[in-house]
């Protein structure tokens, strides 16, 4: 397109454009004008695609935990962004990210023990019927020791068990050793 601007996305270093590029899951799986509730927003380099994605009619609600990597995050990221609103906090507090409305994506990539736990809560709370939950599982938080297939199908039934349909689950090798992309959707 004449005067627009095209930035590259690595899938080394955003496990959503690997899971794309691997082709298991589309690439509009996110779009133009949505809402998306971040988990695990870090300096925001993830985030920033995604806030490209949704543009000018679409928001991001990017949570970080760490006031270190979410410094980076508000300086480089969210002040240049307009849609994109930045939380530094625990994504175990559910309740502080509500003042937006329901969103179509809740995306959760926090590398905790309960990361699945904490992704449910979430996407119960502020996912919009039918929308869709992205879940990045670091199978490594979970079980040092469990093959990284069992940790995966294990979190998938925690999914199910919870009420989710799951869609995919994508072993992110070669862009990403024992991690693995889940995407599921609330009926
Ligand atoms: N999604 C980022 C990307 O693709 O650019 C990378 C995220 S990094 C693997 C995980 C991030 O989750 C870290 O920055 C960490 O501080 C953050 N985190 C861990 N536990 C969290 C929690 N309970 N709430 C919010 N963020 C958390």
């Amino acid at each position: 397109m004449h005067g627009a601007e095209y930035r590259s996305w690595d899938p080394y270093r955003s496990k959503l454009a690997g899971a794309i590029l691997k082709g298991e899951i589309p690439p509009d799986v996110i779009r133009e004008g949505d809402k998306v509730l971040y988990l695990g927003a870090s300096t925001g380099t993830t985030v920033s695609h995604v806030s490209d994605i949704v543009g000018a009619g679409g928001l991001v609600v990017g949570v970080e935990l760490s006031a270190r990597v979410g410094r980076e995050f508000l300086e480089k990221v969210a002040k240049a962004r307009h849609n994109v609103v930045p939380y530094i906090s625990d994504a175990r507090e559910v309740e502080r990210f509500g003042e937006f409305g329901a969103v179509d994506v809740v995306y959760c990539d926090i590398a905790q023990r309960d990361q699945t736990e904490i992704a449910i809560s979430n996407a119960k709370r502020h996912l919009r019927r039918g929308g869709r939950l992205l879940l990045i599982v670091k199978a490594r938080s979970i079980d040092q020791l469990k093959e990284p297939s069992v940790v995966f199908r294990e979190e998938a039934q925690k999914l199910r068990d919870a009420g989710f349909r799951v869609e995919r689950v994508v072993d992110l090798r070669p862009y990403d050793k024992d991690h693995a992309l889940i995407s599921a959707t609330m009926g």
